[in-house]
């Protein structure tokens, strides 16, 4: 079988150049005789692929020098629980903003651990538009205030970066990293799962400026605990090896294509075709409104989910796979992160045009 487009949400779709060069370097990694998966993390040759990846990560990004970069485990549903442990004081209260599934989970995480509000939430309109700031309830002694720039699961992004002040920023940027340029510095911590544009499921990258490490509850456990990662070099215990080198690998592939803002531009041309043939369309409807629409996650329904059961089932068979929405908003969702070609997607939208000819 010839290779598929995939719009899977996640695990998803890496460069193929990424996977050709890790299937080169499979069984022998530069002459050191072995597979990276079989790698001591303390050799010399693993240490200079972590490190590799990290300074990737740093160039790419634009990561301040007084911010961490770290390589964990445990997904970003971990961090909805590490965030608190660490940031959240026993006396304190934390702000999050309920945008979408993750960010509610990640609110529900938090109040086992702590005193949260929710300063914000679009559940009412079915997490269908980002809020504006003016709508955001902003407690001044936060400990921090927590959003999820792009929700996965609704298909939106939030458009501008929240004024909270002198109060942290934390964000969940797992189905967005890479995607585009954004200010770090804006930011006390961020995080996210690899497995949308990074590479393998099984590593989170967290970047935390650095002041707000150290202030972890006694009883937090070691491999919880920002500061004893930070003093471990993410290497506590053993890290995912190799998600680390296929980051390396993915950012190798992002510098090759010109880094983040040739990326953001890549992205918004491959997001317009499939937007501009929703909005062409009187079949299908975009589930999310026009200026919360995200670049990475592109929802829509016809209304009938008989011909959404079709429509996906049809698409599955020309090799664009994966376009089921999530089971709860229904419908479809084209996932299209970085290294989803402009071919995909415009084989994509030629798809939809044929389905709305039949069916419309
Ligand atoms: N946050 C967002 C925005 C996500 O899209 C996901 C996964 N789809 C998660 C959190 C959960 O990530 P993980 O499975 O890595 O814990």
């Amino acid at each position: 079988m010839e290779r598929v487009y995939n719009f899977s949400a996640g695990p998803a779709m890496l460069p193929l150049e990424v996977l050709e060069k890790a299937q080169k370097e499979l069984v022998n990694y530069k002459d050191t005789g072995m597979s990276v998966m079989e790698m001591s993390h303390r050799t010399k040759a693993f240490i200079e692929i972590a490190e590799g990846a990290e300074r990737g990560i740093r160039d790419l990004m634009e990561i301040p020098e007084n911010y961490r970069v770290l390589f964990l485990q445990g997904g970003a549903t971990m961090q909805f629980s590490m965030i608190p442990l660490n940031l959240l004081p026993e006396d304190g209260s934390a702000d999050y903003a309920v945008t979408g599934q993750f960010s509610g989970k990640a609110y529900k995480a938090a109040q086992k651990l702590g005193t949260v509000r929710e300063a914000v939430s679009t559940k009412a309109e079915n997490f269908a538009r980002i809020p504006a700031q003016g709508e955001l309830a902003l407690d001044g002694n936060a400990a921090y205030f927590h959003y999820c720039m792009n929700n996965t699961i609704f298909g939106t992004k939030w458009p501008y970066i929240p004024d909270t002040g002198a109060v942290p920023l934390v964000s969940d940027i797992s189905s967005c990293i890479l995607s585009e340029p954004f200010d770090i510095s804006r930011f006390g911590l961020l995080y996210a799962g690899a497995q949308k544009n990074m590479g393998p499921a099984g590593l989170t990258v967290v970047i935390l400026r650095e002041d707000l490490a150290g202030h972890a509850r006694a009883a937090v456990p070691e491999l919880m605990d920002y500061a004893a990662q930070i003093k471990g070099e993410s290497m506590l215990n053993t890290p995912p090896t190799y998600g680390v080198y296929l980051l390396g690998l993915v950012l190798d592939w992002i510098k090759e294509m010109g880094g983040l803002p040739a990326m953001r531009a890549y992205n918004i041309k491959k997001a317009k075709v499939l937007y501009d043939a929703l909005d062409a369309s009187s079949l299908y409807k975009a589930a999310a409104d026009q200026a919360s629409r995200s670049l990475m996650n592109v929802t829509f329904f016809t209304g009938d989910p008989e011909l959404d059961d079709r429509f996906v089932k049809e698409a599955a068979a020309q090799g664009l796979l994966t376009l089921k929405g999530h089971r709860s908003v229904g419908g479809m969702r084209a996932s299209v992160y970085n290294a989803m070609p402009m071919e995909g997607v415009e084989k994509l939208a030629v798809f939809m045009k044929e389905f709305e000819k039949k069916n419309g």
